[in-house]
């Protein structure tokens, strides 16, 4: 299968169609942009595809191999929850029983992709229990998930779990240099995507994004600079751009949430360097704005200011209120001395 790392899992997968026996569930689980849903769509592609090249892989070039990557086969059912409201309920679950208990109309198999299945309610996960109990013949189930402890039980030992880690920088540099991009580009990439394969391609893909990126780490290190009076102003711009770009209150909680993952990382670098922990930093484009602000810190400073960050997403996760949040972090953050 044409995938960046996770091979063990890439020829598990291919073995058990290989050999006949393809389980009726899966569970793929790690962190966002580790590659869950790539290799959920390549398997569902060699579940069906017209003409594997080898038995248990696939061709990428057949009608069903091509819409399976569109997400337009009728035999794949992609399910997942709505971004604005961040969970999966019951009735989606129903509408997909239904589906699946008519025998596939193309393909040998059905196969339905439920993506972020941590977000399912509990009585989703108890409707889908169901179907994990007695699954209709012909039919693979793919869930994907943050965590497996998310999930219930019982609906983890139902599935064949297969648990997906970030790669070692230097095999997704490599990767990245295979795939034609030029050293310099791949060794950075990779770096900043903390190994996470779904990452470095999607910065790849949008350099738009490595700009915005880049951006916003910036802003940070003038922010971890400034007084607490330049902290609210720059909150009250932030919010002010979120609501123009973003309707949905959802909408702006996650992007709120995306950007603090990318503060998180260069504390994480700041952690690291500040403990001389010999690791290369994830963000090398920041290294001086880090070097400084560990040269003017206590590494104790540097350990509060990551909780208080991880403390402000979860908050956010869990529908505070935006402005608060953010006004209580820049409170949270490291200060200089204030000037007389
Ligand atoms: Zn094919």
């Amino acid at each position: 299968m044409d995938i960046i790392g996770h091979d063990w899992a890439t020829s598990l997968l291919q073995s058990h169609i290989a050999r006949g026996q393809t389980r009726h569930a899966y569970l793929l689980t790690g962190p966002p942009n580790v590659g869950k849903s790539t290799l959920a769509i390549r398997f569902a592609q060699a579940l069906n595809c017209e003409q594997p090249p080898k038995p248990g892989e696939y061709c990428g070039e057949c009608k069903i191999c091509e819409r399976t990557l569109a997400g337009s086969f009728s035999d794949l059912h992609i399910l997942q929850s709505a971004a604005h409201e961040r969970t999966i309920k019951v009735d989606q679950i129903r509408e997909l029983q239904h589906k699946l208990s008519l025998t596939p109309y193309e393909g040998r198999f059905r196969v339905a992709l439920l993506r972020g299945f941590h977000e399912a309610t509990d009585q989703a996960s108890n409707a889908l229990l169901k179907t994990l109990e007695e699954p209709p013949e012909k039919v693979v189930l793919l869930l994907t998930a943050t965590a497996a402890e998310m999930l219930l039980p019982t609906i983890v030992s139902r599935c064949e779990h297969l648990q997906l880690r970030p790669m070692a920088l230097i095999d997704l540099e490599a990767a990245l240099i295979e795939r034609g991009e030029d050293k310099d580009q791949a060794h950075f990439i990779a770096r900043i995507a903390g190994g996470l394969p779904g990452m470095a391609l999607r910065m790849l893909d949008d350099p738009a994004a490595l700009e915005t990126r880049a951006t916003h780490l910036n802003e940070f290190a003038k922010l971890l600079r400034g007084n607490l009076g330049d902290r609210f102003s720059f909150v009250e711009a932030w919010e002010g751009r979120l609501r123009r770009k973003f309707d949905r209150l959802g909408d702006r909680r996650t992007e709120s949430i995306r950007v603090l993952e990318l503060w998180l990382g260069f504390f994480y670098d700041a952690l690291h360097l500040a403990y001389d922990v010999g690791t290369p930093i994830s963000n090398p484009d920041q290294s001086e704005a880090i070097e400084a602000f560990v040269e003017s810190r206590a590494p104790s400073e540097i350990i509060d200011g990551l909780k208080a960050l991880v403390g402000t997403m979860e908050a956010i996760s869990a529908n505070a209120n935006l402005r608060l949040a953010l006004e209580t972090l820049m409170l949270d953050l490291p200060t200089r001395v204030l000037e007389e």
